[in-house]
């Protein structure tokens, strides 16, 4: 008889503490609505869902005609679903995550490195780093997305140092005028002096920082209060992030990233050391 190809899974969730609570999640509602066994907690995060058969979170197979209890026992036994060219080089294992994030609660700045890094850390540190493969990742948005994706354009970086003194108080004045003076030169030179006032600012003291922050959101409060709209210092965002993360470097971190709505279908790819961050909703990310 002929390999039985499709079968349902009951796929693993994580509970992080930055996931939307009980069936508000998507991740909670998909859960229930693919394992009738499946019970949901109102007071738990459901943050996401793994489709896959990491060792973290195999999914199990519901259907007990299939011997194998779980997808990655399934894949293990019958090699040549992988074809032979994923199959030789990922030694036999599914190179590939899909997963479903519900996000209520922003998640912390990443990059990813590239293949090469990968390898060179896997090499020096495997403990820290388990995986010698890079982790190209793509989202697409289930529900309305906010995310910070990869640097702006220096323009608008120099803009919102102009409008935020309270940024420019932690970047310095030199990096400050750095910046300004690279926006006709080549792309090189605007690297670098990004680069500068990106490291002036997550290298401040923690009480500066603090100290700076508060007075930003002293300012947005009270200009929001007297009806002024503070949206070309992205005010709301800034409060909010401030609300979840209380003195935290990251929140100066919207005036350097792109920020991005992503509508339901809407997709963004994040490449190899592109920094990045979830801020909130629903979305699904295949990745590598
Ligand atoms: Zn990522």
């Amino acid at each position: 008889m002929a390999v039985q190809q499709v079968f349902p899974l009951s796929c693993a969730v994580q509970h992080y503490a930055w996931g939307k609570m009980g069936s508000n999640s998507e991740v909670a509602r998909l859960l229930a609505s693919s394992d009738p066994q499946a019970r949901i907690s109102e007071d738990k995060p459901y943050a996401e869902l793994w489709m896959g058969s990491h060792p973290r979170g195999d999914a199990k197979i519901l259907d007990n005609r299939i011997s194998q209890k779980t997808l990655g026992q399934w894949i293990s036994e019958n090699q040549d679903c992988l074809g032979s060219k994923v199959k030789d080089t990922f030694n036999g294992k599914l190179p590939f995550l899909f997963k479903v994030l519900s996000v209520e609660t922003a998640l912390s700045i990443q990059a990813h490195p590239n293949k090469e890094l990968a390898e060179k850390l896997h090499l020096q540190a495997p403990q820290h780093y388990p995986d010698a493969n890079h982790k190209p990742e793509m989202a697409i948005a289930l529900t309305s997305f906010q995310g910070l994706c990869g640097f702006r354009p220096v323009e608008e970086i120099v803009t919102f140092l102009t409008k935020v003194p309270e940024l420019r108080f932690l970047i310095g004045d030199n990096a400050t005028a750095q910046l300004k003076g690279s926006t006709s030169s080549d792309s090189q030179v605007a690297a670098s002096a990004l680069q500068s006032c990106f490291s002036h600012l997550m290298k401040s003291e923690k009480n500066v920082v603090v100290e700076q922050l508060s007075l930003l959101v002293k300012r947005i409060s009270q200009q929001a209060a007297a009806g002024n709209n503070m949206e070309d210092i992205c005010g709301e965002l800034l409060l909010q992030l401030h609300q979840q993360y209380p003195g935290d470097i990251g929140c100066f971190a919207i005036y350097f990233l792109n920020l991005l709505t992503l509508k339901p279908g809407e997709a963004m790819f994040l490449e190899a050391n592109v920094p990045h961050a979830y801020l909130k909703g629903g979305g699904s990310w295949p990745s590598g």
